[in-house]
């Protein structure tokens, strides 16, 4: 809906208004008195804007719904792949316990031509908010239960702070120094608003930036959701890239190994 946003002349608080509703008096929604329509200068004290209607003006920014579907569309490749999506899960433990889950998904990623890989994906999604580490620790609890799940930290946020980054951090070390050689135990993506409102999802919302463009050159398109891991690891969490970490940790592993022998 198109309106106006005026500060109220009495408490200073803002309210909008819709354009047929504009008068020569206001009624202000927070002190409950009225204001009145700055007609000298509107200019300096009143903003055209719009407002979300219907179903969207759900407070809390749809309850934060919105992060989750724009994480669910970005990881279905825009549509482009099978998938299937349940919002706001709660799975059951045997022991009674449950977990709370803010998306789990399937997505049937379609893989040079003719190999399909299917992934089974939760999500937990902070609109504005942060994520806590008993949030890291809950998507921890679900990798075990769920080996090869995908873990997702979806946030219309630019970047994580640096606490959040250092317990993802530890979570993602966790997973890497897991990981059987040929594949993942539980790949953990981070996706902030260059992700999430990116028209086009992966790896075109890293194209425009020429900082990326390494990165983006060894974007493995045949394997985007393991690819996308990898490269927001990179990006949010400060990780070396994984073949670069494997390398890495195999000389690390190969040097332990011939220092114990060598104690012996
Ligand atoms: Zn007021």
């Amino acid at each position: 809906m198109w309106g106006a946003v005026l500060a109220c002349e009495r408490c200073g608080q803002k309210n909008w208004y819709a354009v047929d509703d504009l008068a020569d008096q206001l009624k202000c929604e927070r002190c409950l008195g009225h204001t009145r329509f700055p007609a000298q200068n509107p200019k300096a004290r009143l903003q055209w804007a719009y407002r979300v209607n219907g179903p969207f003006s759900v407070p809390d920014h749809c309850n934060g719904a919105y992060v989750g579907l724009a994480a669910m569309r970005f990881l279905a490749g825009n549509h482009n792949e099978d998938a299937t999506c349940v919002p706001s899960i709660n799975i059951t433990e045997k022991n009674g316990g449950s977990l709370e889950v803010d998306f789990l998904m399937w997505v049937r990623e379609r893989r040079y031509w003719l190999r399909e890989e299917v992934y089974l994906i939760a999500g937990e999604c902070k609109t504005y908010a942060h994520f806590e580490p008993r949030d890291v620790r809950r998507m921890q609890v679900i990798a075990r239960k769920f080996p090869g799940v995908v873990l997702v930290f979806a946030t219309f946020r630019d970047k994580l702070d640096p606490q959040e980054k250092r317990s993802i951090q530890r979570l993602a070390q966790w997973e890497r120094g897991l990981r059987p050689p040929e594949g993942w135990r539980a790949p953990i993506i981070i996706l902030t608003a260059k992700e999430l409102f990116s028209f086009d999802g992966a790896p075109q919302c890293w194209s425009d930036d020429s900082t990326l463009k390494d990165k983006v050159e060894r974007f493995d398109h045949g394997k985007t959701i393991e690819a996308t891991a990898d490269l927001t690891q990179q990006l949010y969490l400060g990780m070396s890239p994984y073949q670069d970490w494997a390398h890495e940790e195999m000389k690390r592993r190969l040097v332990r190994g011939r220092s114990r022998r060598g104690g012996q």
